[in-house]
């Protein structure tokens, strides 16, 4: 049997499988984030080191036939190389095969299985990526957490850590969020987290996300004001992807952020398309890529390690 690696690299996690061409899906962990925008590229090094040293743990082949890794953070050739000799120094068998490409492709394939189609990730990051029906691909927004990721994560959560403190100053009416964020960073009063958030990663800020969305069901406004805002930025970068197309297309809705409620809705009733939420998660799009890359022949593949 050969053996592949397949990878879905975030911001907060990298989720990888390990699987042969015998139909066997070996191992599947999900470790630290790898986007190396905001993070040193000895520790994405060391985060790949750790998630490959488990992922053998069950069974440690000879060589790697093909690894396929989707990775948020690559968007720039001269990124895209060094995340693949950061995956090269870490795995400790040969890779014979690698290709590293942004994250937003294997999550358009879990939901399409390379078929033309939208894709957008609202995760820790966010990103509208295309395949149009002459096979070529473009990519819209993603930009990282300093200079893009509207309606992201950690865009939420950068707003709500923002607006808390103009609530401390005076300048925003009460809302839940101070007791909620007081409890999530453990703290004694809003204005003891500026120490906290200046220091935190950005999964910590992510993390504040199902807080919000939580907040908002139970009414508070400040809080449904952050989604309906984020719910705004990710209709312009839909509406903006979908303008490259001829047709609507099938539109790939993926991350974190989607499972709040009140996005969805706002989202999904703002623009009329075919919306899918994949049945599978990211990294299948992943063992996808491999399949179709280098097994394209073992039709049955696939399917089997769906199951
Ligand atoms: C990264 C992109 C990525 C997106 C979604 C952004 O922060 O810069 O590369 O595709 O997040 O994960």
């Amino acid at each position: 049997d050969n053996y592949y690696i397949a990878i879905d690299g975030g911001g907060t996690k990298t989720d990888a499988v390990i699987f042969s061409t015998g139909g066997q899906l070996i191992n599947r962990v999900i470790g630290a984030g790898t986007n190396p925008n905001g993070m040193d590229f000895n520790q994405v090094t060391e985060h790949f080191r750790k998630l490959f040293s488990e992922l053998m743990s069950v069974k440690k082949p000879v060589s790697i036939a093909g690894c396929y890794a989707g990775l948020s953070g690559s968007d720039h050739p001269a990124l895209t190389r060094k995340l693949a000799n950061a995956i090269k120094d870490a795995c400790p068998v040969k890779i014979s095969h690698l290709q590293v490409g942004n994250d937003a492709m294997n999550a358009l394939w879990s939901g399409t299985d390379g078929r033309p189609g939208l894709v957008v990730i609202a995760g820790t990051g966010s990103i509208a990526f295309g395949i149009l029906d002459n096979g070529k691909y473009f990519r819209m927004g993603g930009w990282g957490y300093l200079f893009g990721d509207e309606g992201s994560g950690y865009a939420i959560g950068r707003e709500t850590v923002r607006r808390v403190l103009m609530v401390y100053d005076g300048r925003e009416r009460e809302t839940t969020l101070i007791s909620a964020l007081t409890r999530y960073f453990h703290v004694q009063s809003i204005n003891d987290i500026v120490p906290i958030v200046y220091q935190s990663s950005k999964d910590v800020i992510a993390g504040l996300v199902p807080i919000v969305a939580s907040e908002a069901e139970q009414g508070d406004c400040l809080a449904e004001h952050i989604l309906f805002e984020a719910a705004q930025d990710l209709i312009s970068l839909i509406q903006n992807g979908m303008s490259k197309f001829e047709s609507v297309p099938e539109t790939v809705l993926v991350g974190g952020v989607w499972n709040s409620r009140i996005i969805r809705e706002k989202v999904c009733s703002g623009i009329s398309a075919p919306f899918i939420f994949p049945d599978y998660p990211p990294v299948y799009g992943s063992i996808a890529k491999c399949v179709n890359e280098w097994e394209y022949q073992n039709e049955g593949l696939l399917d089997s390690l769906k199951k």
